[in-house]
């Protein structure tokens, strides 16, 4: 019947062709007028860096894990896949390749070398995509950079900015002078570095003692507007209300009290300058201070700072410490650690610039953000915490614009006359609006306009991701809107699911999605963060190369959601054993499938299975429950560890040996079917389960198991010179989620075949230990119990043990066995007998030598000496050799098994 021959070793070069063909298959292809339930992943658009690394490797697994389970589970799919392509480090790359520097071209000359670059980096990561076997639907791409993305997003930007969501405002932001753009809270990063608390004297005017101030921004002293104390601190009552002098400026400032200072740091007086950082805005606001602005985008001081502008925020430092010491101002230094905010981008600090810029308005949308956030299921739950603390602590709206150039403009104009605000109607765009004016005059008559120049932040296109996989603003969005499950990381909480959750509400009302899982970050196998410097990084193509995708992918199962993990090699290694062990199994299954009659229905078969039969089902659909609530919980390594410890141990090592001699016995009767039956059943069960955790392993073993391989040899054939008919080939990927049968679970069976595995066993490991193979028959064994239930599943289990040990004569009964202990052999100890008893010594050797053993050492229990012609030999002067004997005084050996409660008299 079989006449496909399996090849010995499993290739997963194979793997490639598996990949091909699913895509002519067009497996994951998603179909919207399908009514069936549907399953929608919210998957992160990763940056277009040209590569993918492992971090993402364990974060698309998740994702197609779900999606492949879904599945086979019945549900209608949706897994696209896209790229936020826009964004500074393109920019940088693009000016290292042409050496340039952005302003050295025309804005679009550049934005189109962004877009080569960008296009180049794509096709890399989704070849290394698809090498991984992910089941993205790739009909349902999208690209942030494509006009009609483009379209999407600023048509997003008019929506909130019609309902008020978007303005345009003088306000302090954070700023990266190296990027020379305005950058979000949510992207600067905090580092603790080491600085000095400079001490300064800020002189009376009237002459009198000054006020003490200690600083870590000296710098910044050109742009000191108010030096504030708390208002209950003694030191500085008196002075309230007062003016003091800006040291080498020669300016004077109010001094004024607020709560918020803390009178223990420093000298409790503290310098208000804008702005050096965030409290500094708080206190400018709340009192309403002059701004002077310092340093311009490129941290350079202007003129206000005198004799140091045009210095870099550095220079400036060190010549303002160095004059402050000379005109002696400085009274002194100290070390002091501090939490410096930095470009997440870049790590350069961060400056406050006050700048017109667009920003989003968060702040009256945070209770929405809350409630829906807490709608959600999170998953690890405390995820969520994360989210809610973040949006708590909001207190700056978000800035959108950008100075840069590759990205979505902002579709704005201002009229050159009065200044007024003018956007394009929802149908105009996508546009540029340095290429295009508006199509009618301002209100107040002028037809002359500036374009933005700004663009927008590209959370501003990513965070509405949800939608644009729906189709919005097509109608039809509500069919596909909004996503079941988002899965990201948790490193861009407070940014990707942030944004999103916002965007959406502003714009329809609505949350994005049902789910959220939260994956880990991969570290390296040193326990650290990848990096080049600490030369720790592993490049998937690379394990890919060696072991195959599956087995990363059943490294990469091996982790939960929430969780850091480390990569393994060992993990790997294992996972590709593993493999092998179960294709050893199958090649040895399938081989003897030959024989099984298929047609014979199922309930019949039911009647005959065997214990071990009967134990390995029950255990099968135990798995298969298991494994679905583990997937429910996204626990997948519990689901990916139980089914590998199911196949190699309970499968593999204990069931298949007990069955093998059912197989290797050439009637066709009932107890070989019944264990054909199994085989087929547990390999066609496990393939199931296994089918999204190793895609191509187990469309390899299910294409001969169900011979596809046995047709004529076609054009499409691969490298493995396999024929897959795709009109005929009905992919592992195609079948259905095992259902668990729940009156094939059965505790009895579970309990005796767990017994019968642990007998097996020991039996294995006893003719082991004696060197003898495992094919080596043993006389006779008596298996002994004194619990009556113990001895009667042992008489259900007889021939399984029998035939599996290969014992001639089995016996099994309740009680102890009846051994004893005989002496065999006594032999004289020269080294006492030779001494002591000189000349008589050979008298006594061949006394020893003639006699009955046992009746030597049954006189010397009984007198403790033996008279030999006048010698008296005690059991000093030999040595006895004894063995245990049973009922028929036959050599026996015992094997005590206490734990089951069992005793094994054996005969080899
Ligand atoms: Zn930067
Ligand atoms: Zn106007």
């Amino acid at each position: 019947m079989k006449e496909v021959e399996v090849p010995k070793d499993y290739n997963h070069e194979n793997e490639i062709d598996w990949q091909a063909t699913w895509q002519r298959m067009k497996l994951y292809q998603f179909n919207t007028e399908e009514n069936r339930p549907r399953y929608i992943i919210d998957t992160p658009p990763p940056y277009p860096t040209g590569s993918i690394h492992i971090g993402h490797v364990l974060n698309w697994l998740y994702m197609d894990l779900l999606a492949r389970w879904k599945r086979m589970q019945g549900y209608s799919v949706l897994f696209p896949q896209g790229w936020d392509c826009h964004g500074l480090p393109t920019e940088v790359k693009v000016e290292e390749i042409h050496s340039i520097k952005k302003n050295d071209v025309p804005r679009e000359e550049f934005r189109q070398m962004c877009i080569e670059l960008t296009k180049e980096n794509i096709q890399g990561m989704k070849t290394q995509m698809k090498r991984m076997g992910y089941s993205q639907d790739w009909n349902r791409e999208y690209v942030t950079m494509t006009p009609e993305y483009k379209e999407k997003t600023q048509r997003s930007f008019l929506q909130m900015y019609h309902e008020g969501l978007i303005y345009r405002a003088v306000h302090p932001v954070n700023w990266c002078p190296r990027c020379e753009t305005a950058i979000a809270f949510a992207e600067v990063e905090y580092q603790e570095n080491e600085t000095f608390l400079n001490y300064l004297e800020f002189p009376d005017p009237s002459g009198k003692s000054g006020v003490p101030i200690a600083t870590t921004r000296p710098e910044l002293l050109a742009a000191c507007v108010a030096v504030v104390v708390h208002p209950e601190d003694e030191r500085y009552q008196h002075l309230t209300g007062k003016k003091v002098q800006v040291p080498l400026f020669n300016r004077e400032v109010k001094i004024i009290t607020d709560e918020e200072v803390d009178p223990s740091f420093g000298t409790g007086a503290v310098m208000i300058c804008t702005f050096g950082d965030k409290t500094d805005v708080t206190w400018v606001n709340r009192y309403d201070l002059d701004i002077i602005e310092a340093i311009n985008e490129q941290g350079i001081m202007q003129d206000v700072c005198g004799k140091y502008s045009g210095l870099t925020l550095a220079e400036c430092k060190e010549a303002i410490v160095e004059d402050l010491d000379k005109e002696g101002f400085l009274t002194r230094k100290e070390k002091v650690d501090q939490n410096v905010g930095q470009c997440w981008r870049c790590k350069t600090p961060i400056e406050i610039l006050v700048k017109k810029q667009w920003f989003v308005a968060v702040k009256q949308m945070n209770p929405q953000i809350i409630d829906a956030a807490e709608g959600m299921d999170w998953m690890p739950e405390h995820m969520k915490t994360r989210l809610l603390n973040w949006t708590g602590s909001m207190d700056w709206d978000w800035c959108i614009s950008r100075q840069r150039i590759f990205a979505t403009p902002i579709p704005v104009w201002y009229c050159k006359e009065c200044g007024e605000v003018m956007v394009p109607s929802e149908e105009e765009v996508p546009l540029d609006p340095t290429q295009t004016r508006p199509t009618k005059p301002c209100q107040c008559g002028s037809t002359e306009f500036i374009g933005e120049e700004d663009v927008l932040d590209t959370w501003m296109d990513s965070s509405i991701t949800p939608l644009v996989i729906a189709g919005w603003p097509g109608k039809e969005y509500h069919d596909l809107f909004p996503s079941t499950i988002r899965q990201q990381g948790h490193d861009i909480i407070r940014t990707w699911a942030f944004y999103t959750i916002l965007r959406t509400l502003a714009i329809t009302g609505d949350a994005p999605f049902h789910n959220v899982v939260v994956n880990g970050m991969v570290f390296g196998e040193d326990g650290h963060k990848m990096s080049k410097s600490r030369g720790n990084v592993i490049a998937p193509e690379d394990v890919v190369t060696e072991y195959g995708a599956d087995a990363l992918r059943l490294w990469a199962a091996n982790s939960v959601p929430g969780s850091d993990v480390p990569f393994a090699w060992k993990d790997v290694q294992h996972g590709y054993k593993f493999l092998r062990k179960f294709w050893n199994a199958f090649r040895f299954v399938n081989m003897h499938l030959a024989a099984y009659s298929a047609d014979t229905d199922d309930e019949s078969i039911k009647n005959t299975l065997k214990p071990l039969d009967k134990w390995i089902l029950s255990t099968l659909n135990q798995l298969v429950r298991e494994v679905t609530q583990a997937m429910e919980e996204y626990n997948f390594a519990h689901a990916r560890n139980r089914i590998q410890a199911y196949l190699w141990h309970d499968f593999c090592d204990d069931y298949i040996e007990a069955v093998k001699y059912r197989l290797y016995t050439d009637d066709e009767g009932e107890s070989k079917q019944a264990a054909l039956y199994t085989l087929n059943t547990v390999i066609q069960t496990c393939l199931r389960l296994m089918a999204p955790f190793t895609p191509h392993f187990t469309e390899e073993i299910h294409y001969y198991l169900e011979e596809y391989g046995s047709g004529e040899r076609e054009d499409n054939s691969g490298e493995s010179g396999k024929t897959i008919d795709e009109n005929v080939f009905r992919s592992i990927h195609q079948e259905s989620w095992p259902e668990v049968v729940e009156d094939l679970v059965d505790p009895v069976a579970d309990a005796i075949g767990q017994l019968g595995a642990d007998v097996i066993g020991e039996l294995r490991r006893f003719k082991a230990s004696r060197k003898m193979s495992l094919n080596t028959p043993l006389k006779g064994a008596t298996i002994y119990s004194s619990s009556h239930e113990k001895y009667n599943q042992i008489l259900t289990l007889h021939d399984d043990i029998k035939g599996t040990m290969r014992i001639e004569e089995l016996m099994v009964s309740e009680g102890k066995p009846d051994v004893r202990e005989i002496v065999v052999e006594v032999t004289p100890r020269m080294d006492k007998i030779g001494p002591e008893f000189k000349g008589q010594a050979p008298v006594i050797v061949k006394y020893l030598q003639s006699h009955d053993p046992q009746e030597i050492a049954n006189s010397l229990e009984e007198n403790g000496s033996i008279d030999i012609e006048g010698s008296l030999i005690t059991a000093d002067h030999i040595s006895r050799s004894k063995e245990l004997v049973g009922r028929t005084g036959e050599k026996v050996e015992l094997l005590l098994l206490e734990e089951m409660d069992l005793v094994m008299e054996l005969v080899i």
